[in-house]
């Protein structure tokens, strides 16, 4: 090995030294009495690896959509991920203390840390299994085969407008979805004993009187179900803010409640909650890893368990207000940087229920500007660096977004700060005809 050679192997030696010395301090939480954030710290300290796969990194104008990765952790959260990597512990002990916790900050009996919302819903279903059936996790398999045993009882009530691709979350359980449609339909197949649970796909219920929608609100829901003795859980993955969403249901008499911790919560996008009734939170827990129940492939490690717990901590560091006001800044600076475009016109829109944040609609006439929806996707998705607009946009009116084949759908909450800004110039270029 020649001088310079040593020389150059001992300062990359040290650099990563220095590092990896970065990265431990900002896991210790002694980065801010460095003068730096926990994330900048320890995204110096590694390697990039979405460059060193040659993946695209993007600027996510959509919102909390599952395929773009939903939503990056604030520097709070991912500084307690970083400390949670750092040492073993119980698993068991944790998953314990981690939902007391969490109960305790949001007004409920019992809390699990899940995979995420599906993760929650398959638990939820498992556990009103073992509730109605009164059987224990190992004995799952065989106790819900009704092939084998004609009492067993394994439906779970659904309005035919509430049935939707997560009904899969119930079924890796065992169970089979019973469809009403009218509160006759409803209250018969209450009485029918067959059923352990009801699910209710709570951004559905925005629609409830509309043609062809769910007949049935969430008071009498819960009112019919009860007297039956059969307990409720109300999906409500993507229904926060507003944050007291966050025990507004299971107030309301949900036996439990499954939101994502991905999304609006801004935790682990491997990681969700199932809140509710003790007994039922209890009998969820049974059957999630490490056990052998159901959720043995749910895993949810340290990190993200930690992860949901502080994402819980930084939402309820939050007033309704500064949840919202920036996501409303950034619609309003977009807005304002689009003006003067000749047929462009701008509003705000708040879907009621799921994903409930200021979204900017941006109308044109492609006969003035002279480009066409699809082409302004594509400007924004080919350029560098690569935008994605909201799946709404171009689309037909949809969960509370009025739009249209000239419409686009700007989803401000998951942008990072400083890409407002990006965002808008992009949207202005692709939206002025090219000489
Ligand atoms: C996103 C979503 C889910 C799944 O949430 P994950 O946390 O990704 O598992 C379930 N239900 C609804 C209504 C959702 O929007």
């Amino acid at each position: 090995m020649g001088a310079s050679t040593q020389l150059r192997a001992g300062l990359s030696s040290r650099r990563r030294f220095v590092g990896l010395a970065g990265a431990l301090a900002s896991a210790l939480g002694s980065s801010r009495a460095l003068g730096s954030t926990p994330n900048a710290t320890t995204a110096d300290a590694g390697e990039d690896y979405y460059d060193k796969l040659g993946v695209a990194k993007i600027i996510n104008a959509a919102g909390s959509y599952t395929t773009l990765t939903a939503a990056c952790m604030p520097p709070e959260v991912l500084a307690a991920v970083h400390k949670a990597a750092l040492h073993p512990v119980r698993l068991r002990d944790l998953q314990t203390k981690a939902g007391e916790y969490v109960a305790g900050r949001l007004r409920c009996e019992g809390a699990v840390i899940t995979s995420g919302a599906s993760g929650a819903i398959s638990l939820a279903t498992a556990a009103c299994l073992q509730s109605a059936n009164k059987i224990s996790p190992l004995s799952m398999p065989q106790a819900i085969d009704p092939s084998r045993d004609a009492d067993i009882k394994n439906q779970v009530i659904v309005q035919r407008a509430h049935r939707y691709g997560y009904d899969h979350a119930m079924f890796l359980s065992g169970a089979r979805v019973t469809e009403v449609v009218t509160l006759d339909d409803y209250k018969r197949a209450c009485a029918a004993g067959h059923a352990v649970m009801t699910n209710f796909f709570n951004a559905a219920e925005d629609e409830v009187g509309l043609a062809g929608s769910a007949q049935i609100g969430r008071e009498e829901w819960l009112r019919v179900a009860h007297d039956h003795g059969i307990p409720c859980h109300l999906d409500a993955a993507a229904d926060m803010p507003p944050i007291s969403n966050l025990w507004k249901y299971t107030g309301m008499g949900f036996d439990l409640v499954s939101f994502s911790g991905g999304k609006g919560m801004r935790g682990p996008q491997n990681a969700g909650l199932l809140l509710g009734r003790k007994h039922l939170t209890d009998l969820a827990a049974e059957n999630n890893n490490p056990g052998d129940g159901v959720g043995r492939g749910m895993k949810v490690a340290k990190e993200q368990i930690v992860g949901m717990v502080a994402a819980v901590d930084w939402v309820l560091s939050h007033t309704e207000e500064s949840m919202q006001g920036d996501s409303q800044r950034r619609v309003d600076l977009i807005a304002e940087r689009l003006q003067g475009l000749p047929s462009v016109r701008t509003e705000t829109v708040l879907p009621k229920i799921a994903n409930h944040v200021p979204h900017l609609l941006v109308r044109f006439d492609p006969a003035v500007t002279g480009v066409t929806t699809p082409e302004v996707v594509a400007a924004l998705r080919n350029g560098k660096p690569s935008i994605e607009l909201n799946p709404n946009t171009g689309q037909p009116p949809n969960q509370g977004i009025p739009s249209d084949a000239n419409t686009l759908v700007v989803g401000v909450w998951m942008l990072q700060p400083g890409e407002d800004a990006i965002v808008a110039q992009r949207l202005r270029t692709a939206l002025t005809k090219k000489a």
